[in-house]
């Protein structure tokens, strides 16, 4: 009886008493931060549905936005805003391609070029890609991109709708991975130095890339996952490639003619599983010529498989 008393008389009036100070303190509370919205964001906070009224008593707010027109930089992108139809992520890519994630759209490929810009090379390669409607994505070194002219050929790269991605800025396999092994600061620095590089060379202060290759593929190179923590701190992914045209293989297993370095193409295909994303790697370099003569081809067999052409970001 005792217990039935507790907890029908003196406790169950304390509870009520406590709900209604609850209550009554979450009623003040609740409309204090109402009143504070209120006063913070206006009226419009609470109005969002409806109808905005213009208040024609206000000083007009002057338009800080500046309009973006297509040919414009992605603002801190590698490319311009009319390629960012076909501009993919590349941890996507690297993802997709290495069945990490399985891909089941369109079937997307990417053509890459390394070691550029270079003045004999690039411009043949863009020549092409303009002549066949497709893209790519120019995987650069710093000590190129501050050669004289660079600036010139890195802007025709993203006027024309490719993308500008990274390559260290030395390319030396020594200081880039002493001993076989990632130096985690050094690439770091690297990739700050390249970006400074390409915002000089270009103009384009507001230039900034998030892609990177390490120069002889990360599958190379031990200790790498220190490398990708750091890289990936400061938001940079890299891509390897599953598909190639041989132009940097050993002179006895290269291609000795364009149709052979198409060739090349397909048939390193037969070496991935994923065929529905692929990631062609190739050169932008002096002694690769019979890379800008046998792209036409390349392209035209990519064309005639159904695939579409992207450019990493
Ligand atoms: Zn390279």
């Amino acid at each position: 009886m005792r217990r039935n008393r507790n907890l029908f008389t003196p406790e169950r009036r304390g509870g009520t008493g406590r709900i209604l100070r609850t209550f009554g303190a979450v009623v003040i509370l609740g409309t204090a931060i109402g009143l504070g919205v209120y006063f913070l964001f206006g009226k419009g906070f609470f109005t969002s549905n409806k109808p905005v009224v213009v208040d024609n008593t206000q000083p007009t707010v002057t338009e800080t936005v500046p309009v973006v027109s297509p040919e414009d930089l992605v603002r801190n992108g590698n490319h311009i805003v009319k390629a960012d139809e076909y501009a993919y992520s590349t941890k996507d890519v690297r993802d997709w391609m290495t069945g990490k994630v399985p891909y089941s759209g369109d079937k997307l490929v990417f053509l890459t070029f390394d070691d550029g810009p270079n003045p004999e090379s690039t411009g043949k390669i863009l020549d092409v890609l303009k002549e066949e409607g497709v893209p790519g994505t120019f995987f650069l070194i710093g000590t190129s991109v501050e050669k004289a002219g660079s600036g010139e050929v890195i802007n025709r790269i993203l006027e024309e709708g490719s993308s500008v991605a990274l390559h260290t800025y030395s390319h030396v396999y020594e200081k880039l991975y002493p001993n076989n092994t990632g130096d985690p600061e050094f690439i770091q620095d690297e990739m700050v130095k390249l970006i400074d590089a390409i915002r000089t060379a270009t103009g384009k202060a507001e230039f900034d890339s998030k892609v990177l290759r390490y120069p002889g593929g990360h599958m190379s190179w031990k200790g790498m996952d220190k490398v990708d923590e750091v890289i990936g701190g400061m938001g940079i992914e890299y891509v390897d490639w599953n598909a190639m045209n041989g132009d940097s293989e050993p002179s006895s297993r290269r291609p000795k003619d364009a149709q052979a370095m198409a060739d090349f193409v397909t048939s390193s295909l037969n070496y991935t599983k994923i065929k529905s994303v692929v990631v062609v790697l190739m050169h932008d370099a002096t002694n690769k010529q019979l890379t800008p003569e046998s792209l036409p081809m390349i392209i035209a067999e990519f064309k005639e498989q159904g695939y579409k052409f992207g450019i990493l970001k």
